[in-house]
């Protein structure tokens, strides 16, 4: 079976049954007609329609888009997917519509299109609609919502989806329980917390990340001050002498500086060593290209 699953962008020959293992997805109403989805460390949203369902992301591999697709099936029997909408490019995220939908229309930002479309990995499949700019609203099937993309993030083209009705938010790998993933090197930091700010000027209470658990609008505050801190114990380590390359020495400092504040915090002992090095880095080199040095837009939304 696992030798004709779709293979991202992996080039080894042979099976990949990684690609075709089965997780089981839980799934939780949020609130009116916006349903949410997880296998424990991924999470996404679904909406009922009047005639279908419109499927945020695909999650992490086949094996996982087919089981969401299940637990949507579960939940809504007669409603099949017949839209997707892309939080962002990844393919953790958003790779396998092949295997979720693949009939369904696909929704996407221009700057998440244009590398899909170059990356051409296999079960990732382009957008049928692409959109450009800050904002767009959509009216499909009965579903209001509203894609909003914010400044650079995560990624290429990580777009929000506002419900205003509903007084709901969802947006992917930006702000998750803990202190988990600034590592991840697309990270774009000169403006990732400048532009998440923006949402504040939304009304919203409920906040459903790309990870792990729905947060109310006080944990997203909290979050993003976390964050603003690593931006002063990046720029500290160096000062400090503390060498990027040195592994032991960056836990030893993160266990010193930032465990008194933080060791409680949801994943501390995976991620915390692994951001300062990112926030390190990013001082050291200057920052992410053309985008990540240009001023944020910190305008209201
Ligand atoms: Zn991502």
């Amino acid at each position: 079976m696992s030798h004709c699953e779709h293979c991202g962008i992996f080039t080894l020959q042979g099976d990949l049954p990684i690609q075709g293992a089965w997780r089981d997805i839980t799934y939780d109403p949020v609130r009116d007609n916006i349903w949410t989805a997880s296998e424990g460390i991924y999470r996404t949203i679904f909406l009922e329609g009047e005639k279908g369902t419109i499927a945020f992301d695909t999650f992490t591999t086949p094996g996982t888009a087919r089981a969401y697709a299940a637990a949507i099936g579960r939940v809504f029997p007669q409603k099949p997917v017949h839209t997707i909408v892309y939080s962002h490019e990844h393919l953790d995220h958003c790779g396998y519509a092949a295997d979720l939908a693949p009939q369904a229309d696909i929704i996407a930002h221009d700057y998440a299109n244009r590398v899909i479309l170059a990356r051409q990995a296999d079960g990732q499949l382009p957008a049928t609609e692409v959109w450009d700019g800050e904002r767009k609203s959509y009216l499909i099937d009965g579903c209001y919502f509203e894609l909003i993309y914010p400044g650079p993030t995560h990624g290429d083209g990580n777009v929000a989806a506002y419900f205003p009705q509903s007084k709901v938010l969802f947006m992917v790998d930006t702000v998750a329980a803990g202190v988990g993933y600034t590592f991840v090197p697309d990270w774009h930091l000169t403006h990732y917390v400048a532009v998440m700010k923006r949402f504040l000027s939304l009304d919203w209470d409920i906040f459903v990340p790309g990870h792990f658990w729905t947060l109310n609008r006080q944990q997203f505050i909290d979050i993003l001050d976390f964050w603003e801190q690593m931006f002063h114990f990046g720029q500290q380590a160096l000062i400090d002498g503390i060498d990027p390359h040195d592994w032991q020495g960056i836990n030893r400092y993160t266990e010193e500086k930032l465990g008194p504040r933080y060791r409680e915090h949801f994943r501390y002992y995976e991620y915390a060593a692994m951001n300062l090095s990112r926030f390190m880095q990013e001082y050291l080199t200057g920052g992410w290209g053309i985008e990540g040095n240009l001023r944020p837009d910190t305008s209201p939304l």
